[in-house]
């Protein structure tokens, strides 16, 4: 669609960052173009609205740029999930693997609640750890996941796969 063509001309491929070999997705061009970042702030926020969410969650740092806009066209609150150590209220804690290490996400527990149904929103779905450590986060703090979304799905990483026990039926919308 010209939407999709829009959001694709304004990623920009940045080589052997942050390390060699690896082909880096830079979506500063698009935040600073707003006829692409409107564009692509309305698609959320349809995907937010269709399925029946009632709080975004954005994702540290780039999932936070591009869902708090989600969050105000929506009508819906923004809850951000940080790195752990950020967050100064009491936290729940979720620990996932990295190719070399681990990382470790929070949200704060109290921000969520049996009522929510939530869409959980990042720039990129790559080996999808970040994500699924997302969807655990929202599912022990005792709400639901409306679905995950987001810019780009790196598919040869198969992030989408990893995904599909925790999505347990919810859509992962890339766009
Ligand atoms: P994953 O946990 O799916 O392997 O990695 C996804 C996380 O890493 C996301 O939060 C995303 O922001 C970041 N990420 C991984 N690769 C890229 C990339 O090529 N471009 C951008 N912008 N972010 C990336």
């Amino acid at each position: 669609t010209d939407v999709e063509e829009l959001l694709l001309s304004r990623i920009r491929d940045v080589a052997d960052y942050p390390e060699p070999g690896v082909m880096f997705k830079d979506i500063t061009p698009l935040l600073a173009d707003p006829a692409a970042f409107t564009a692509l702030t309305d698609a959320f926020a349809e995907i937010a609205e269709r399925t029946g969410a009632t709080k975004i969650v954005g994702l540290e740092a780039r999932g936070f740029i591009l869902g708090a806009p989600v969050a105000v066209r929506a009508g819906l609150g923004f809850i951000p999930v940080r790195k752990a150590g950020k967050l100064p209220g009491a936290t729940l804690s979720q620990a996932y693997d990295l190719e070399y290490g681990s990382a470790e996400i929070e949200v704060h527990a109290e921000d969520l609640t049996a009522d929510d149904r939530v869409l959980v929103v990042d720039d990129v779905l790559a080996t999808g750890g970040t994500a699924e450590a997302s969807i655990r986060l929202v599912h022990r703090a005792g709400a639901a996941v409306a679905g995950v979304a987001v810019l780009m799905e790196l598919s040869f990483l198969d992030g989408r796969p990893r995904l599909q026990a925790a999505l347990d039926g919810a859509p992962l919308e890339a766009l």
